[in-house]
């Protein structure tokens, strides 16, 4: 057998890709997350309703739940479960649907003149500055709390109603999930909380073609099957790929690195801030300012001493990698400074779960930092292309398996397999532009990849199989 060398490969010293989290969030039943999201709008509901009771005891509960248990159970499942769970449940983003459940949404003049639903602009100032409209709605969000929303059941209603009538009107506004991409402050929180995978999250860039990855949006179709309903309201979006969102996220999303950094004094700074006297509780807004831009000069000089230390080793990428390590580091200090702190004395049984739940968030996260810290996005692109690189070595060598001495071709790694792709072709006689053509049209065809960032995303495909740009041109063709 010519391509006998196929049986080195063990010897590499490569290791394969982690297996699939057990408790896959993004296979659970859309029918059954539907339900769920009804039951989770109407306890919402409830709870709202109670904030109006004149029974100060009862209102009281009802805000303590809200804040002290609410909100850090929410937090809790996206640190510890993934935001696959989260983002398929999510009451607002549930409301913000409604009016495309109803088929009633906001149509603009499409380019032959045929009415179609609007879509946010890709180009347009929300698509650019989105991040700075919702952390700047996430710190007014705070000040609120602290100064109004903390202590007063009825204006904690009037705003939760508020808040659900906004996300209602936008999702008649514009297509996709727009509330949730665009609007909501909780969107750059989760992304400060996934990073590039929670420890439960699955790869999606390691799902095969026709798989629905992480929460991405679906319906079910007319026979009962459930399908893709993505629009595309959002480039590299977090519901199809956390990972790809959180590598592209290090340089090309303005105001994202102020509120990654801001996050953990704003942690610190709210729940400390708490405690003020009521007579102090106006200069609140103030001091959380103060205390989020102190956090990003502590962040920007911890980033700068990490490029420092690496740029003599990493040179170019130093600067990527110190942003890595900067932003991991950033939402380590934050999550478990706020279940350190946080105090839910409105709720005794609360109160009483914080300190297994301290421990938990500590384990957790200490996990999810060592692990996003040894990722890097070379090796992210490697395993992305890996799946389709793998099928189409497959439909090369048929009976690939038989030579990998008792391995499957799922067993290895996504080194191995661009290795492979580097010295089979040739081998084999066969084109690489035919292996490259199965490889491209894999991706655009189970949404990994768009055509737009297909030549930059693949050029490490294209130095394996030793193909230039103008052949990716071609493919495209
Ligand atoms: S890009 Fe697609 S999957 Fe992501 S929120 Fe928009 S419609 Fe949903």
């Amino acid at each position: 057998m010519r391509w006998c060398r196929l049986h080195a490969l063990p010897s590499l010293g490569l290791s394969a890709e982690p297996p699939a989290p057990v408790l896959a969030f993004h296979a659970w039943s859309e029918r059954q997350a539907h339900v769920v999201r009804w039951l989770l709008l109407a306890a919402w509901l409830l709870l709202i309703g109670s904030l109006f009771l004149p029974d100060p005891a009862v209102a009281t509960t009802a805000l303590g739940l809200f804040w002290q248990v609410g909100v850090p159970l929410v937090l809790l499942v996206l640190v510890v479960l993934s935001h696959e769970a989260w983002r398929r449940l999510c009451p607002l983003a549930f409301v913000s649907q409604l009016a495309r459940a109803i088929g009633w949404q906001r149509s603009v003049p499409d380019v032959r003149g045929r009415p179609s639903v609007a879509r946010v602009a890709p180009a347009g100032w929300l698509a650019r500055h989105h991040v700075r409209l919702q952390w700047g709605l996430f710190l007014a969000g705070l000040s609120l709390r602290l100064v109004l929303l903390n202590h007063s059941p009825r204006w904690l209603a009037v705003f939760l109603l508020a808040t659900l009538a906004a996300a209602l009107v936008v999702g008649w506004a514009w297509a996709g999930k727009a509330w949730c991409q665009y609007i909501c402050p909780m969107a750059p929180v989760q992304s400060i909380l996934v990073g590039p995978r929670s420890l439960l999250g699955s790869a999606a860039h390691l799902a095969g073609s026709g798989q629905i990855t992480q929460s991405t949006c679906r319906s079910i179709g007319p026979s009962g099957q459930v399908q893709r309903a993505c629009v595309g309201c959002q480039k590299d979006c977090i519901d199809i790929d956390a990972e790809l969102s959180f590598w592209e996220g290090l340089r090309g999303k303005p105001g994202l690195a102020w509120a990654w950094f801001s996050y953990p004094g704003l942690v610190v700074g709210f729940l400390l801030l708490q405690r003020l006297p009521a007579t102090q509780r106006p200069w609140a807004p103030l001091l959380l300012l103060a205390v989020a831009g102190l956090s990003v000069l502590l962040g920007r000089a911890f980033r700068a001493a990490q490029l420092r230390r690496l740029r003599p080793r990493l040179g170019a990428a130093a600067g990527q990698r110190a942003d890595q390590i900067t932003r991991l580091l950033a939402s380590f200090v934050a999550v478990n400074a706020f279940f350190g702190l946080s105090e839910p004395h409105l709720v005794p049984a609360a109160a009483a779960a914080m300190p297994p739940v301290r421990m938990l968030v500590l384990a957790v996260s200490a996990v999810w930092l060592y692990r996003g810290l040894r990722r890097d996005q070379g090796h992210y692109a490697r395993e992305r292309i890996s799946t389709s690189l793998r099928l189409q070595l497959q439909k090369l060598v048929p009976d690939l398996a038989h030579h990998l001495d008792g391995r499957k071709p799922e067993d290895l790694s996504a080194d191995e397999v661009v290795t492979l792709a580097k010295v089979l072709p040739a081998q084999m006689g066969a084109s690489r532009l035919a292996v490259y053509r199965g490889v491209v049209a894999d991706l655009l065809r189970s949404g990994r990849l768009t055509r737009a960032a297909a030549l930059l995303q693949l050029t490490e495909v294209r130095r394996s199989l030793q193909l230039s740009d103008d052949d990716h041109h071609t493919v495209l063709r």
